[in-house]
């Protein structure tokens, strides 16, 4: 196969005669100058001087003489330039890392684009001034003013910056292109150090390059050689060629060097696979490649294309062990590698401690429990603490944190909990000081952790006997030195830089750095299989191709402004905007397509991953015009099906009752089976099984905010508290109690939160909200109340207060089985009162219950369907009520809930009526009662997972249940 760059040599070679050593040759990126460079040592016979080939923007700093700042430093040139214009005004540096990258990008696009920047930031001011506008005719307000100002600056920012970077010989990408342009397209250009220069394989040129490349070739100094098909370019409509239809049109070339026709001419097979998760992708790539003749794989004609980069990893894991040289030109950003949070988890640890200082009550150096629990939940501290004993006491040390409630922990607590008294210290103290005074201290202490983390993945290597580039850990181990060199270039700069003097923005500073680098996974650039993202194919043609994660949002990219420029002047000064982004994206798939004769595309089925679960609309193009196009262009499309949950039989969980299960039920029994004991076995018998056999206890992590149980303690708790005080057990309730009552709600409250919210603070933020939402629920409750009784004094009757919350326990004589005749159950009814001849038995409830939940309809649900949990166990608290004091004249079981106190006491209704209960009721509800007690204690009905999978949603054995 002749490609591309093979063409381009042959060409030059002919045209220049071998005489090269006043050539350039100009490639969109230095890869493609390497494949050229090879293209040239194939077809020349004789020694030649050899030509320059660059990159565009090696040719661009060889023309102005301009260096490309790194974006890092290029944010603190421009806030030094910032604060210059600004002065007192400027914000500190932490607030202008959240703007400033993106205003670095417009500028960028700008210059690169070259329009007179002035009236563009100009109309971005009067848009936001319309935006701000107010139609009524009222004043701007203070922020109003504020943001158009902010806008207004854009232009003053621009050329200082643009200034203040050209003096020091440094630029934006954007700005040493127009630079470029302008020097070339000068009167009085400069002469070049070439005769002739050759411009190969753009496609897309921003206005600077065409600017750049128009003067030159009016000149006679230089030409363009373009990669075209016809398929693509004739097509007016085809967005792929959009870009060289425009430079025909207004450079009125006659034709294009390199026109091909290769879509008409040429065989192609290509074939389309659907696949769910990013993971079968990979696996699928892998099994294609081993289909491949084995001898195109070495000379280099054969490609991976990862349209997502973060493909490269399960990619580089599923490649055949018999693939021999793979060469992977595609870097792999740090910040995606495991090892890489680590840092930015200790970096957190710190950075929270600070901002949260008030809530950390006085604590110094208090470490919020999530960032810890992170930190030692990575996989490396394991790698980092060798021993069984050691990784033994990180899970303990990480229990303990949860046991502790604390949501702030010092570092001395943190060591108690370790378990060897000052181990924890010995081992971690370098990372756990506190940096708030002196920030640079930290980036000492990371680069000890990447010296500690680099010497433990070679001491387990050792230990296993197994390769460092051949462990499952390796892409970590790489990762280091790169996070060492960020570490090292952030320490020169927070040493050269006054503006970087707090933790979190040198924690900003580190992840912006870390963003730019890349783990270099080094290869044999020119031979074996090629890995490569979709842009370093520019110029590059192979045979064999896989395309990966051909998806719709991915290829093309989805749209996304990231921008301070409004869409509309942008796209009225020429900048780009998506249609352009998607074209220069559609050029370069169907120039990768052109050559090749092996294609296979591969799109992720799932939506959950990066991009949509639908197809590449250029696939679906590829399938609708390819068999009218050429009928030698065969296109087959399958989607793999994976075994499927649906599909393969589900794993059930059967638990049987062994005597040891038998006796555990007995001692339950002994107990007593509580109404909220019942209710788990009705909502799943595994669950209970998991509870209360088991004991598997709630995974409780500490209560950062108070929760909706610790709510409801503390309401009936205060509530029981005033009643308690006012001595109102067994006496008629009267409205003025209420009135005694309601001056010490917020003072109890307070003491009950001090209770049962053990180091809580309750003070500000959520908390005060929710500590207050408790009292006004206890005053709402008192004053509804209060209402009652009037209303009742007014018609002549009365309210006793029998009494507050209590245990009762009753045994109830159950044929059960040949050893079991009795059951005993167990319930706290919140209150008991005697309103004339009815004893209500109440439960106070804080969420909010509709009387709807308390319709029983049919008995035999009560002990089957969870939804009627509420109403069973009022059922139980009325039959422990009439079991242990016998059966009033009336007995109303019923709920009050806070939430809906307007309602008044929430009663049951049953199939023979509502409100009160009578004898009969409570009989119905024991023979449902024991049907339940026979079923629990039957050995042959094993617990096994419910089959109402809504039941799951909140339970914290989803995982061990696979549900
Ligand atoms: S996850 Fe579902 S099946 Fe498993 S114990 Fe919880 S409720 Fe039962």
């Amino acid at each position: 196969m002749q490609t591309f760059l093979d063409q381009v040599a042959q060409k030059v070679l002919e045209q220049t005669d071998h005489d090269m050593d006043k050539i350039c040759l100009v490639t969109p990126n230095r890869r493609a100058g390497l494949f050229l460079k090879k293209s040239f040592s194939v077809k020349i016979t004789q020694p030649i001087w050899a030509p320059d080939v660059l990159s565009m923007e090696d040719f661009i700093g060889r023309i102005t003489g301009i260096t490309i700042q790194e974006p890092v430093a290029l944010l603190l040139d421009f806030y030094k330039v910032y604060c210059r214009e600004e002065k007192q005004q400027a914000e500190p540096l932490e607030e202008f890392l959240k703007w400033a990258p993106m205003l670095i990008k417009d500028f960028n696009d700008i210059d690169a684009h070259m329009p007179d920047p002035r009236p563009i930031f100009d109309s971005v001011t009067d848009v936001k001034r319309i935006e701000t506008w107010n139609p009524d005719g009222k004043a701007m307000s203070d922020f109003q003013k504020k943001y158009v100002i902010f806008f207004e600056k854009f232009r003053k920012w621009h050329a200082a910056l643009a200034n203040e970077l050209t003096r020091g010989k440094i630029a934006y990408q954007g700005l040493a292109y127009r630079l470029a342009a302008d020097t070339l397209s000068a009167e009085e250009a400069p002469a070049l150090p070439w005769d002739y220069i050759y411009f190969i394989g753009f496609s897309a040129l921003n206005q600077a390059e065409e600017t750049i490349i128009r003067s030159l070739t009016k000149k006679r100094k230089a030409e363009i050689l373009w990669d075209a098909d016809k398929y693509y370019f004739n097509n007016p409509n085809h967005e792929a060629g959009m870009f060289l239809r425009k430079y025909r049109k207004q450079w009125n070339l006659t034709q294009l060097s390199f026109m091909g026709d290769h879509f008409t001419s040429s065989k192609k097979n290509i074939r389309i696979y659907g696949v769910a998760k990013n993971v079968n992708q990979a696996k699928l790539a892998a099994n294609i490649l081993k289909t491949f003749p084995k001898d195109s794989i070495p000379s280099h004609q054969t490609a991976v294309v990862l349209a997502n980069e973060d493909m490269l990893l399960p990619m580089l894991n599923s490649i055949p062990d018999d693939m021999g040289k793979v060469n992977i030109t595609m870097g792999f950003p740090i910040r995606k590698t495991s090892i890489y949070a680590l840092f930015e988890s200790l970096f957190q640890m710190h950075v929270t401690t600070l901002r949260m200082k008030s809530a950390a009550t006085g604590l110094k150096s208090a470490f919020y429990f999530k960032d810890v629990v992170r930190f030692f939940r990575h996989p490396a501290i394991s790698v980092l603490l060798p021993g069984e004993e050691e990784t033994l006491s990180t899970e303990a040390f990480i229990r303990k944190i949860y046991a502790s409630k604390k949501t702030f922990l010092s570092v001395e607590r943190l060591d108690s909990f370790w378990g060897e008294e000052g181990k924890f210290k010995t081992l971690f103290s370098t990372y756990l000081e506190g940096f708030a005074k002196a920030p640079y201290k930290m980036i000492p202490a990371l680069l000890h952790l990447k010296t500690c983390l680099d010497e433990a993945f070679r001491r387990k290597s050792a230990e296993e006997n197994i390769a460092v580039e051949n462990a499952p850990w390796f892409t970590d181990f790489e990762a280091l030195f790169p996070i060492s060199v960020v570490l090292r270039k952030l320490e020169t700069f927070a040493a050269q830089q006054e503006e970087v003097n707090d933790l979190r923005t040198l924690f900003m500073l580190f992840q912006a750095m870390a963003r730019e680098s890349k783990l270099v996974l080094s290869g044999e650039p020119l031979a074996g299989l090629q890995i490569m993202g979709m842009l370093e194919t520019r110029n590059l043609d192979f045979k064999n191709l896989i395309i990966l994660s051909a998806n719709e949002d991915i290829l093309p990219a989805a749209k996304s402004s990231n921008s301070l420029l409004p869409f509309d002047i942008k796209a009225y000064y020429n900048i780009p905007v998506y249609k352009e982004k998607d074209a220069i994206f559609a050029y370069h798939f169907y120039r990768l397509l052109q050559r090749a004769e092996n294609v296979h595309i591969i799109y992720n089925t799932q939506s959950q991953d990066m991009g949509s679960s639908e197809k590449s609309r250029f696939i679906t193009q590829l399938q609708l015009e390819m068999p009218q196009w050429n009928p030698n262009i065969v296109i087959h499309e399958r989607i793999i099906p994976l075994p499927s949950a649906t599909e393969e039989p589900e794993q059930d969980i059967v638990i049987g009752k062994n005597k040891e299960i038998l006796e555990t039920l007995q001692l339950i029994n002994h107990k007593g089976f509580s109404p909220t004991t019942l209710n788990h076995y009705i909502r799943c018998s595994l669950f209970f099984y998991f509870r209360h056999i088991a004991t598997i206890k709630e995974t409780m992590a500490p209560e950062e905010t108070i929760q909706a149980n610790t709510l409801g303690t503390v309401v009936h708790e205060v509530l029981q508290q005033l009643y308690q005080d006012e001595q109102l057990v067994g006496k008629e309730l009267q409205p003025h109690h209420m009135d005694k009552m309601i001056p010490a709600i917020e003072r109890i409250t307070a003491t009950k939160f001090e209770e049962f919210y053990k180091g809580g603070d309750i003070s500000s933020g959520k908390n005060l909200l929710l500590a207050r939402v408790a009292a006004r629920f206890v005053k709402n409750f008192l004053m509804a109340e209060k209402k009652f009784l009037e209303d009742l004094q007014a018609k002549g009757k009365t309210l006793k207060y029998i009494r507050a919350e209590k245990e009762d326990i009753a045994e109830v004589p159950m044929a059960i089985s040949d050893n079991i005749s009795t059951i005993r159950f167990k319930g706290t009814t919140d209150r008991i009162d005697q309103l004339g001849n009815t004893i209500r038995v109440i439960d106070y409830k804080t969420g909010k219950v509709e009387k709807e939940e308390l319709k029983i309809k049919d008995w035999n649900d009560i002990t089957k369907d969870p939804q009627l949990g509420k109403s069973f166990q009022l059922m139980m608290y009325a039959m422990l009520y009439s079991r242990k004091y016998g059966m009033p004249v009336e007995l109303m079981p019923g709920i009050v809930s806070f939430r809906n106190l307007g309602a008044g006491l929430l009663t049951l209704s049953y199939p023979e009526g509502y409100g009160t209960i009578d004898p009969a009721i409570i009989q119905q509800f024991e023979s449902k009662l024991q049907e339940l007690m026979q079923e629990i204690f039957d050995p042959a009905t094993p617990f096994r997972r419910t089959e109402d999978e809504q039941n799951c949603i909140n339970c914290d054995f989803r995982i061990a249940c696979n549900r």
